[in-house]
């Protein structure tokens, strides 16, 4: 089943507003894949051409009450805002950005876009289900204990990152086990 008709689905049994996120991308022409996402912490994430999600991982995640299915629809517009802020910047700048050797400009960049992205999707969960959600929903990176521990694990990829221009995609395919 196509990725769109799951998300659908969800907004038939849910009662969200999951078919904002399809009418979004279809309006923007972004592209959402289905795929086996790498670890337990990672649901989904974008890159300059698409955005992925791991389906099956946030349905098993909210039927075993690990996740709401608020979170699962706040993810999606999190990553939404991700790929929205890769075009409005450019996707020359974002490669720029992410392969920067200099380790503070590169993971400052990731932390304020990490911080836009929740924002957004805070805003767009409003708009399109007028909820409010709790802060909770949201990375405290703004506490500087919690931004430092999120440093530290960006130091592993952008050791290779910034080895090369054509590291990106090296990255982005280590956290893909498979389509769907
Ligand atoms: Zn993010």
């Amino acid at each position: 089943m196509d990725i769109k008709d799951k998300i659908h689905g969800m907004g038939e049994y849910s009662g969200l507003d999951f078919h904002s996120v399809v009418n979004i991308c279809e309006n923007e022409n972004i592209k959402i894949n289905d795929v086996e996402i790498s670890g337990k912490n990672t649901l989904g994430f974008s890159s300059h051409k698409e955005i992925f999600l791991d389906w099956d991982k946030m349905v098993n995640y909210s039927s075993s009450d690990i996740i709401s299915l608020e979170m699962i629809l706040f993810i999606i517009y999190h990553e939404i805002a991700h790929y929205k802020r890769i075009m409005k910047i450019g996707v020359e700048e974002h490669l720029k950005m992410i392969s920067n050797k200099d380790f503070n400009s590169f993971s400052n960049y990731i932390i304020n876009e990490e911080m836009f992205a929740d924002r957004w999707a805070k805003l767009m969960f409003y708009k399109f289900n007028r909820v409010i959600l709790a802060d909770h929903y949201m990375q405290p990176l703004h506490y500087p204990e919690i931004r430092a521990k999120y440093v530290e694990k960006l130091k592993r990829d952008h050791k290779i990152l910034s080895s090369g221009p054509d590291k990106y995609q090296e990255v982005l395919d280590k956290y893909i086990i498979k389509y769907r």
